[in-house]
């Protein structure tokens, strides 16, 4: 077994990050989707899981946007990451914010170990598509959060309007992120998204889609989850 699979990182994924990671805090870079979604998916968290004075978890923070905005809505935040630029260029910009938040490098799997039922909340978002197992790291997610607390997944769905839009109209045709950036046979179905949920004690509370129209360049969420998406699940009591 390569030491890749046995820690569930596969480091030409954590390379495509690394490589451009010195642009993450610009909306006008490879990251301006990420900027373009962040207030949409951090407020639909924070609206169905307020997040002041809790604890959250952001797993695969990458520059640290989903950290960072959690910081601001008041939570007390770790971000973990297996990128070493991503971090460093998340550590530096909590200069420039002011606010805090705990950044390690460190598998979702290992903090798990670490730290069991430690968080309220716990999210992931845009990662599970870059992970060789994505259902481990879903497993280790509902370990560190504490029973009754709020997990959530963003991910892309894998069917012919999402390799349409989210890989050839993305990364050829309007050039928003770097060819290469997302793999089908990675993208991951709701339904799958669902199961690895279930079977690892999260309950699913409602699912949403991020829509993106490329006239107004703009995104919004909306019911259907044909190609961008988010679920909040729960685990029991
Ligand atoms: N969640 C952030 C960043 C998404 S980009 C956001 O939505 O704004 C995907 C991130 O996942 C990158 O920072 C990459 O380094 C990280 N990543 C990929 N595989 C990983 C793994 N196995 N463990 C931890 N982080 C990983």
């Amino acid at each position: 077994m390569t030491k890749a699979t046995s820690s569930n990182v596969d480091p030409s994924e954590i390379k495509k990050f690394e490589d451009l990671a010195s642009r993450w805090w610009d909306p006008e870079s490879e990251f301006a989707p990420l900027h373009a979604i962040n207030p949409l998916r951090t407020e639909y968290i924070n609206l169905h899981s307020p997040v002041k004075g809790l604890k959250v978890l952001d797993v695969g923070c990458g520059g640290g946007l989903i950290s960072e905005a959690m910081a601001a809505f008041g939570a007390q935040v770790t971000g973990i990451d297996m990128g070493e630029a991503p971090l460093s260029v998340a550590q530096l910009h909590l200069l420039e914010s002011g606010l805090e938040v705990e950044y390690k490098k460190i598998t979702a799997e290992e903090l798990a170990a670490e730290r069991p039922e430690h968080y309220d909340i716990v999210t992931c978002l845009e990662m599970l598509e870059h992970v060789p197992d994505p259902a481990s790291v879903i497993s280790a997610c509902a370990d560190m959060v504490k029973p009754g607390g709020d997990v959530y997944f963003s991910t892309i769905n894998r069917n012919l309007k999402a390799w349409l839009l989210a890989i050839v109209g993305a990364e050829y045709v309007l050039n928003l992120l770097p060819r290469g950036t997302h793999e089908y046979e990675k993208l991951i179905k709701p339904a799958e998204l669902s199961e690895y949920a279930r079977n690892a004690g999260l309950e699913l509370q409602r699912m949403i889609g991020l829509h993106y129209n490329p006239i107004t360049q703009s995104y919004k969420l909306a019911s259907g989850v044909d190609v961008n998406y988010m679920i909040h699940t729960q685990k029991a009591n």
